[in-house]
């Protein structure tokens, strides 16, 4: 049977923080000759239909129109088909934005803007670039015929909705569905619990869905089938605490140690599948490769996750939000309340599942440290989890709530807001470029780990760094960015900029004219250069010892580029307190009754820092875990 899937609208205001990035020009096409169009579709919902508000009459050239704009993975195209007085119809007809995600704009707005005939409609939750593109398309369309696309803005959509209230009950209710909610959710399904799934966005996904989808996969049959027979739980743990400055707890390092190989080959039984052809990565935190790519990326493990789901009996409750947990008398956790825009939920359950991710989102729960790194991860990661248990009465208790996994490579899109370029920064290392502090100076071995970069970073004025390419580097390196949603346009954009506003990319024929306008000195910048090509050309880097592979073409003619590098972060390494079996830890240690965490939400596992591929085989090995434990916990 077909998962339950009740799809309501938005409910979360957390969830409504939006990352809104700068839009740039719609590209327009001529309109086509027809003026006939199929009658508009209408979405299916369970809220009460909109007060709508028609345009005024004979105000279109009725026509079908198209336009597009710019999206998060490159341009969106839309058709859109006027009657006189009525925008008819509006289609998607072209899109590269990321699957459940970006594509529930594409799904659900066209539909939202003919049945209300306005462009103020709310950006998608989880989707607003796509949901600007579609309505800047649309807006452009609108132009196009004649109408009033700024009028059309100001219209909002009244929803009238008469909320419900709806009892239910299940063995085990998972709040969240990020890769250790849905991990969690098809293994007890596999264990015969049955399972109610709330989920506060529009779509099951979480973090891993936008993650770059890489897993460590320790122990796993794919690892010695990629060649690796000899990593070990022992050399895991080490290489983790090194790298998490020995903060990690040790009793949880250990379970995620022993059971992430036969967690990543049961993935692979439920569908979602390794890129095994690529091979494991080489990576400098470990001592042993143990890191795999999952087929399609993150995106592609999040919808293998959502098809598994989707084939089993468990209740899916999207655009859901998890807002208290329910207690009895002796303090034990028996359910949860939640709410969606038509209906507010009392579920009942013999165990409570928390896997609601990380706090990044939220200001209020970070430190001041990290409140100065740009954010860069979901919308979603809101803290609620952590919020909701240790709320009075439950009294969970949290640690490291100080930590993030912070990288040294990022770029203000907008205030605040990250992305990176660490997919352009990998080959450009292979090329000529370098890093330089705001003197112009060489400060490290752009080749160290991201640890090591971002510590340097962070005692740099302004705790930032540029980076320096010549033409034919910066030329490779901005081809490599578009994994990360920084399109061609985007950097036109930003080299127009030239450094008066964030993002900072420089540029000038000149070492000289970079400098000026960074305000180095330009003496200094060109020491730097040409002490880094002399490096090159004795094939030893004296002062801070990059490896010879990687200087083997000299800074060469210009233009020059600076681009800014600043301290990034998605991922929060702090949380609730477990025990080893995934139970909640009240401020007293004692074990909270019914209550179980999992993934991202759960603190100390990573120490501060957390090693590549670490955070997406904690939230499966621990979703896992926790249904098997909770399992286990309710056998008669
Ligand atoms: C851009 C990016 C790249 C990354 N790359 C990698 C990588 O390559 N390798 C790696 O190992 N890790 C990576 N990570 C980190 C990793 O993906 C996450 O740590 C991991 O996926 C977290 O999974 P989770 O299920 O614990 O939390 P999330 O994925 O955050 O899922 C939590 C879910 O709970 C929902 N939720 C929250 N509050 C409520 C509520 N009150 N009610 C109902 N639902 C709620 C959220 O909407 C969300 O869907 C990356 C993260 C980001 C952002």
């Amino acid at each position: 049977m077909k998962s339950k899937q009740l799809h309501n609208r938005i409910f979360a205001a957390a969830a409504a923080v939006a990352l809104t990035l700068s839009m740039t020009a719609c590209k327009s096409n001529t309109p086509t000759a027809s003026t006939t169009a199929a009658p508009a579709t209408t979405a299916e919902t369970t809220t009460a239909a909109p007060e709508t508000t028609q345009a005024p009459e004979g105000i279109y050239k009725a026509g079908t129109y198209t336009a597009s704009a710019p999206g998060l993975k490159g341009d969106v195209t839309v058709e859109v088909t006027f009657t006189a007085d009525a925008l008819e119809k509006v289609e998607i007809t072209d899109h590269q934005e990321t699957p459940g995600i970006g594509t529930n704009a594409v799904d659900k707005l066209p539909d939202e803007i003919v049945k209300t005939q306005s462009l103020g409609v709310d950006a998608v939750a989880g989707a607003t670039i796509t949901s600007d593109a579609i309505l800047a398309a649309v807006a452009d369309c609108v132009a196009q015929a004649g109408g009033d696309a700024e009028a059309l803005k100001a219209v909002k959509a009244e929803t009238t909705t008469e909320k419900t209230a709806e009892n239910l009950s299940a063995d085990l209710v998972i709040i969240g569905g990020g890769a250790a909610g849905m991990t969690a959710c098809m293994r007890a399904e596999e264990l015969d619990l049955s399972v109610i799934l709330v989920e506060k966005m529009p779509f099951m996904g979480g973090a891993i869905s936008i993650s770059g989808g890489n897993q460590v996969v320790m122990g796993s049959d794919l690892q010695k089938n990629a060649g690796v027979t000899d990593d070990s739980v022992q050399s895991m743990y080490e290489d983790f605490m090194k790298n998490g400055a020995d903060l990690n707890v040790p009793e949880l390092l250990t379970l995620y140690a022993e059971h992430v190989g036969e967690t990543s080959d049961w993935l692979q039984a439920q569908g979602v599948t390794f890129d095994t052809e690529g091979g494991l990565h080489q990576l400098a935190e470990y001592s042993h490769d143990r890191e795999l790519a999952y087929t399609g990326s993150g995106a592609g493990a999040a919808e293998a996750m959502r098809q598994a789901i989707a084939a089993t009996d468990a209740t899916v409750l999207l655009e859901t939000r998890a807002a208290e947990l329910l207690t009895d008398e002796n303090g034990a956790v028996t359910g949860v309340k939640a709410s969606s825009d038509s209906t507010d939920y009392t579920i009942e359950a013999k165990a409570v599942l928390i896997a609601t991710g990380g706090y990044g989102n939220n200001k209020e729960l970070l430190t001041e440290e990290m409140q100065q790194a740009l954010y860069y991860g979901p919308v979603s990661s809101t803290g609620d989890g952590v919020i909701m248990a240790t709320a009075e009465g439950i009294d969970a208790d949290t640690r490291l709530m100080e930590y993030g996994k912070r990288y040294p490579n990022g770029i203000e899109v907008s205030q605040g807001i990250a992305k990176s370029t660490i997919g352009g920064n990998i080959t450009g290392w292979t090329m000529s470029a370098i890093l330089v502090n705001s003197q112009g100076q060489r400060v490290v071995n752009e080749k160290a780990s991201n640890r090591t970069i971002l510590e340097t970073e962070l005692k740099q004025e302004g705790q930032m760094l540029y980076l320096l390419m010549d033409e034919e580097t910066f030329s490779v390196w901005k081809t490599k960015l578009g994994g990360a949603g920084i399109s061609q346009e985007d950097i036109d954009g930003y080299l127009k900029l030239n450094g008066s506003a964030a993002p900072v990319f420089i540029h000038g024929d000149s070492l000289e004219e970079v400098a000026e306008t960074a305000g180095m000195d330009p003496d200094t910048l060109k020491a730097t250069v040409d002490t880094y090509n002399g490096y090159v050309q004795s094939g030893k880097d004296e002062e801070f010892g990059r490896p010879a592979d990687f200087m083997t073409m000299e800074i060469g003619d210009g233009p020059y580029y600076l681009v800014e590098q600043k301290p990034r972060f998605a991922t929060t390494m702090g949380g609730l307190v477990v025990n080893d079996l995934l139970e909640v830890q009240n401020t007293s240690a004692k074990t909270i009754t019914g209550l179980y965490a999992a993934g991202e939400v759960i603190g100390g596992v990573m120490g501060d820092d957390s090693p590549s591929g670490a955070n997406n085989g904690w939230a499966v090995t621990s979703g896992k875990l926790a249904a098997e434990q909770i399992a286990k916990t309710l056998q008669p």
